[in-house]
């Protein structure tokens, strides 16, 4: 084969490849985690254009008006009084990452086990920490904590800024479903390196961002995604924002519990 040959067949390849179609295994971000840390809250991808992307995810809402959970291919809003929202799917977001969600594996728990057991047993069950991988975990749980954030008004201010005051949420023996993801580290910059996980009640009252939990008893289901797709906004916001910096402790401080209140 002639050197034009084989990149004529490289092209085929990369032309199959995407009419395998665009959402299989693949997780689809809009923008970055580092922007959204810096203030970056104005969206312009709507609910309905992120939709097309999956029927699983989180993220946030247009200007950082609450938690996002996708499940099922519905959206929820689990905003700062706690309570869950229908969001109008007209409404942006600034950040979210969403897949088709295919589960490859499923396993469970009959024992209580907590965030970091939790996280322990996935890492077995899905052991390639350099892929994607979508998780759900559906289960009864003897705690469950969280956290959700108001929304911001301009000029925007800083993640670490209103995570500082950021209203909590202590769940107790409460059903519901846990979505998320975990990344592998060399999103840092780019998305949550490791677990970020969200929190829906089964009856649809509760949730928010994860911060600790006990699971009592629960099926765990992964998908594991091996494409990666971003959408970065293209509003002034995202052309004007420095993210030449290493926010990774803002993100820490930020996703990850904190000391006690
Ligand atoms: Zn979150």
């Amino acid at each position: 084969m002639n050197r034009w040959q084989a990149i004529a067949g490289m092209g085929l390849c990369v032309g199959l490849a995407g009419c395998a179609g665009t959402s299989r295994d693949t997780l689809y971000q809009v923008s970055t985690i580092d922007a959204l840390l810096a203030g970056t809250y104005d969206g312009d991808v709507s609910l309905n254009a992120l939709r097309r992307h999956g029927d699983f995810g989180i993220g946030t809402y247009d200007n950082l008006d609450g938690e996002m959970i996708l499940l099922d291919g519905t959206f929820h809003q689990v905003k700062a009084d706690g309570k869950v929202y229908a969001p109008d799917l007209r409404g942006e977001t600034p950040f979210a990452g969403v897949c088709s969600f295919r589960p490859e594996k499923s396993f469970g728990w009959t024992e209580r086990v907590d965030m970091a057991g939790l996280q322990r047993r996935i890492d077995r069950e899905a052991p390639n920490p350099n892929l994607f991988c979508a998780i759900r975990v559906d289960g009864r749980f003897k705690t469950m904590r969280t956290r959700s954030v108001p929304p911001q008004q301009r000029p925007f201010p800083p993640l670490k800024e209103i995570a500082a005051s950021q209203p909590t949420f202590d769940m107790a023996d409460v059903a519901g479903t846990i979505v998320g993801f975990r990344c592998p580290a060399f999103v840092a910059g780019v998305n949550v390196p490791g677990y970020h996980l969200h929190f829906l009640s089964r009856n649809r009252s509760q949730g928010g961002h994860i911060l600790a939990f006990e699971l009592e008893t629960g099926t765990a289901q992964v998908d594991v995604l091996d494409r990666f797709t971003m959408q970065l906004p293209e509003t002034e916001d995202f052309a004007a924002v420095d993210l030449a910096q290493d926010r990774q402790q803002d993100l820490h401080g930020v996703e990850k519990e904190k000391a006690k209140r």
